[in-house]
């Protein structure tokens, strides 16, 4: 079944002061998410000029200070497991190291250190990278989820690079988590993939992809099973998916899925890197085994800077009323990835 994309285009008019104060109609556009039904606003600007950020002062000076991942020193400052979770202390694979949250935020929140340097610039994430601290955390979710079925029913794999992306420190981690309830926006996905099976018969992630692939504007290319495409709807500049289809849980993803997510992901780091969008936020949903109608799924979206650092691409319109909005539309990004892919 094919999905509606449905947009409404708001004219605006004033009296432009760039042209002797002639009138002027400026069309921005209001988008429905095809699931949720989530508004996203596409603001008007047709050439929004992204800075650069050179993050190499905030690097160098956070070197200069205290970082508990840091390999001569993470064994001796952040917390372990108790043994029923971890009888090792704490987990490691390759070169990642999960450590329990200090602060945690959900009953089971647990870091991936994801490698022992300090900082890894951009062009230099790698798959293998991915792969090893993605895994590091399955690991995690698959020990936790046994241990407590109860309470730990929901969970997510979340990456925050950079502090401008709310990472506290640079060294790079990942968040995961664990709890009994899913966050607000997974449970809008769980409820509304569900409901899309009840209603349609058939599954909305496969008839996403379909018709973006029949559209031929959002869809930016495969790798391996994953299927990437600029979202319609984007809850940020630079909006990503990548769609595992037929998968659903933490024990449904296999290596060779999370080499084709990490693939694909770095391909989108790359491409951000070019366009001067230097910070991101990254999350890998899953379901349980009794939603019908879900695909795991990765999104990765952009984070700017306005006039490096000083100002904040987060507004109140995300804050205070939960509307996202991009600067970019999403069929040009899907236009430039593509050649990424
Ligand atoms: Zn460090």
């Amino acid at each position: 079944m094919s999905i509606k994309f449905t947009k409404d285009l708001k004219e605006s008019s004033f009296l432009d002061p760039m042209n002797n104060f002639e009138p002027k109609t400026v069309v921005s556009e209001i988008r429905h998410d095809p699931l949720t039904g989530q508004i996203s606003r596409i603001f008007p600007f047709r050439k929004f000029n992204i800075h650069n950020h050179d993050w190499t002062p905030f690097v160098e000076e956070s070197r200069q200070k205290f970082c508990p991942f840091c390999p001569d020193v993470l064994e001796k400052v952040t917390p372990m497991f108790s043994a029923d979770i971890a009888p090792e202390g704490r987990i490691k694979l390759g070169d990642a190291t999960v450590i329990p949250n200090l602060n945690p935020y959900e009953k089971y929140a647990s870091l991936v250190v994801m490698s022992c340097r300090h900082y890894i610039a951009m062009e230099e994430i790698e798959t293998e990278l991915i792969i090893n601290s993605f895994r590091a955390g399955l690991d995690y979710l698959q020990r936790v989820t046994a241990l407590d079925p109860d309470e730990a029913r929901y969970v997510s794999i979340n990456w925050n690079y950079m502090p401008y992306a709310g990472g506290s420190l640079i060294h790079p981690h990942l968040q995961i988590l664990a709890g009994k309830e899913p966050c607000t926006f997974d449970k809008q996905l769980i409820n509304a993939s569900e409901k899309y099976l009840s209603d349609y018969k058939s599954n909305y992630w496969t008839d996403l992809i379909n018709s973006e692939l029949k559209a031929k504007e959002r869809y930016v290319g495969q790798t391996g099973k994953v299927h990437w495409l600029s979202a319609f709807a984007p809850r940020h500049v630079g909006d990503i998916m990548g769609i595992l289809p037929g998968k659903k849980t933490i024990h449904d993803i296999s290596d060779d899925d999370l080499y084709d997510l990490a693939v694909g992901l770095c391909r989108v780091i790359k491409f951000y890197k070019q366009s001067n969008i230097t910070s991101f936020n990254a999350a890998l949903y899953f379901a349980r085994s009794e939603h019908a109608g879900f695909s795991i799924h990765a999104r990765i979206v952009g984070r700017f800077t306005i006039f490096p650092l000083v100002g904040s691409d987060i507004t109140h319109m995300q804050i205070l009323h939960d509307d996202p909005w991009t600067v970019i539309l999403p069929e040009a990004i899907a236009q430039e990835l593509k050649t990424y892919f």
